[in-house]
């Protein structure tokens, strides 16, 4: 069995160079949630890792709206940046209105040259929301772009074409999602789980989709709900990604046969790997995300 395809990140400065990495979400919690674990890991390990959204996030509160929202978003990825270690910057581009437009392509290309990126990570094209849809095309536009002299000659091209990577999703339609990568990130979990519970407006307040309940009556009634969502919705979306993807992890692992611990706290969103090949992976609590690899040279055949 072929091994070499599954990828660890987090190397040690000693042993990896250091790279660059750029993340492209639709608003201000995508790229924290689909990459917060792995920038995490990234930084520890002496990378370079920046979050961009490419909407301000402007209507996505349920009773807040505008400018002052769209502040109070930028502060909030800004917290978790803090924790996670990775820059962020967030377009003044309205929330629901994202094009794949000339311009637009332009600013993400320029970004992708700026940051020097050696990986770029985004949405897939398929998904339920237009701002993440749009996001998407607008990396894979670009994906060519940033080695083309000619194309932004005010923001020097790369000479490199960065490796592009879709973060994970649950869409079937037209292709479902496929890892190529699979990075365990329990060691850095508690973190991703604080750095999303800084984002009180979308995962306490409930974004768009909340209403008055979900408004915290106190600082310690907000304590007591974060709490809650770290050890509830937090831990289980990723438990369930692991598990979605226990086939990879095993191949990662090892060609010995893995088998959940019966012992494992499943309600608590974990599982006990028993693998006879990789020691200091035996009998820890595990966690993954996984990200469908694609290189824009292969995209673009
Ligand atoms: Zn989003």
């Amino acid at each position: 069995m072929k091994r070499s395809r599954w990828l660890v990140v987090g190397w040690s400065r000693q042993r990896a160079l250091l790279m660059r990495i750029i993340c492209f979400g639709a608003h201000p919690d995508d790229c924290e949630i689909f990459a917060g674990g792995t920038a995490a890991l990234w930084s520890d390990a002496g990378h370079q890792v920046k979050f961009v959204s490419t909407t301000n996030g402007d209507i996505g509160h349920w009773q807040q709206a505008g400018g002052p929202l769209a502040q109070r978003r930028l502060a909030e990825v800004q917290a978790a940046a803090r924790i996670l270690g990775n820059e962020v910057q967030v377009l003044d581009i309205h929330d629901g209105e994202i094009l794949p437009t000339l311009e637009n392509r332009r600013t993400i290309t320029r970004l992708i040259r700026q940051w020097q990126a050696d990986i770029v990570i985004s949405h897939r094209p398929n998904d339920y929301h237009p701002d993440h849809r749009y996001t998407a095309i607008l990396v894979q536009d670009a994906a060519y772009m940033v080695t083309v002299p000619f194309f932004c000659p005010d923001t020097p091209a790369l000479s490199k074409n960065p490796v592009f990577l879709y973060a994970s999703d649950n869409f079937q339609k037209p292709t479902p999602f496929q890892p190529d990568v699979v990075v365990p990130i329990d060691r850095v979990m508690d973190r991703k789980r604080d750095a999303l519970a800084e984002i009180v407006s979308q995962f306490i307040e409930g974004g768009c989709g909340g209403g008055p309940d979900d408004l915290p009556r106190d600082g310690a009634d907000l304590q007591a709900r974060q709490a809650q969502l770290k050890q509830g919705w937090f831990r289980q979306r990723n438990a369930n990604i692991a598990n979605r993807f226990r086939d990879q992890l095993i191949e990662l692992c090892g060609e010995e046969p893995g088998q959940p611990s019966k012992s494992a706290n499943t309600a608590a969103g974990r599982q006990t790997m028993n693998c006879g090949r990789c020691s200091r992976w035996k009998k820890r609590n595990r966690t993954y995300r996984t990200y469908r690899t694609y290189n824009a040279v292969w995209f673009f055949g």
